[in-house]
């Protein structure tokens, strides 16, 4: 069989879903676009949601800890996820804006309140309506797609996470100190498990995956493998 016959969408096929979640830096993004292209599915990245109602708020001058007034900025925002790296906020490409510090600093508290929860959760949860979607983010398995068919939850030491996060920074031309980096992580992971409202954790039903020391395609195949579907030669 062809590789473009191999990664085209069968139609005949169950359209499953796919939940990918864990802590900031754990390889989530890379290996989740790439499952979601083996697989001809839609690739749903909902931190960047997050991240993009964090971004108004800062612009607005709304503090992360005002709870009533996110919520209210939440219910009249429009958020539209382009392909599979792009966000609009109300009709603005913010795909790149969400990337900077200042949101990575804000965001998980703007996460923390119940309000902007329900509605993005609402939002991704139309946004998987049908399956055929990989999502990835934090409380994905737990509550946003609690019935998905694949469940994974990410891993890897706190030095590779905030390598990780070094390189892609430095490709946006900010240079950051590993140490620094390594203390945000580490904050903003505490506050993301500790919330009271969805926390970061597991699925007791998740697929625990440690990529530490291992490279995008070598974690790729190990979830193609736990999905019943082995990488082919080309596939990652
Ligand atoms: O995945 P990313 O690092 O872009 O997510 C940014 C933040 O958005 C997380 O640290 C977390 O506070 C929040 N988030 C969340 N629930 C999700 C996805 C992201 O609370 N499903």
């Amino acid at each position: 069989m062809s590789k473009r016959t191999r990664t085209m969408r069968d139609k005949s096929a169950p359209r499953r879903t796919v939940a990918v979640d864990g802590p900031a830096g754990a390889g989530k993004s890379t290996v989740a676009r790439r499952l979601a292209a083996r697989l001809g599915y839609r690739y749903c990245d909902t931190g960047a949601m997050y991240r993009a109602l964090t971004l108004k708020a800062l612009r607005t001058g709304i503090s992360p800890d005002d709870a009533a007034a996110l919520g209210e900025l939440a219910r009249e925002t429009t958020l539209t996820v382009e392909g599979e790296h792009g966000i609009s906020l109300d009709g603005e490409d913010v795909s790149c804006a969400i990337r900077t510090r200042e949101v990575d600093r804000a965001v998980s508290q703007v996460a923390s309140v119940p309000e902007v929860r329900r509605y993005l959760v609402a939002l991704q949860r139309a946004l998987a309506a049908g399956g055929g979607v990989v999502m990835e983010g934090r409380d994905v398995g737990t509550v946003v797609l609690p019935r998905a068919d694949h469940k994974f939850f990410l891993t890897a030491s706190p030095r590779e996470r905030a390598e990780r996060r070094q390189r892609e920074l430095e490709e946006r031309g900010c240079r950051v100190s590993l140490t620094e980096l390594e203390g945000d992580m580490a904050c903003r992971d505490r506050f993301d498990r500790q919330r009271a409202v969805d926390p970061l954790a597991p699925a007791t039903d998740a697929i625990v995956v440690d990529t530490s020391g291992k490279s995008v395609d070598r974690v790729v195949k190990e979830l193609l493998d736990l999905c019943g579907l082995p990488a082919r030669e080309g596939d990652c």
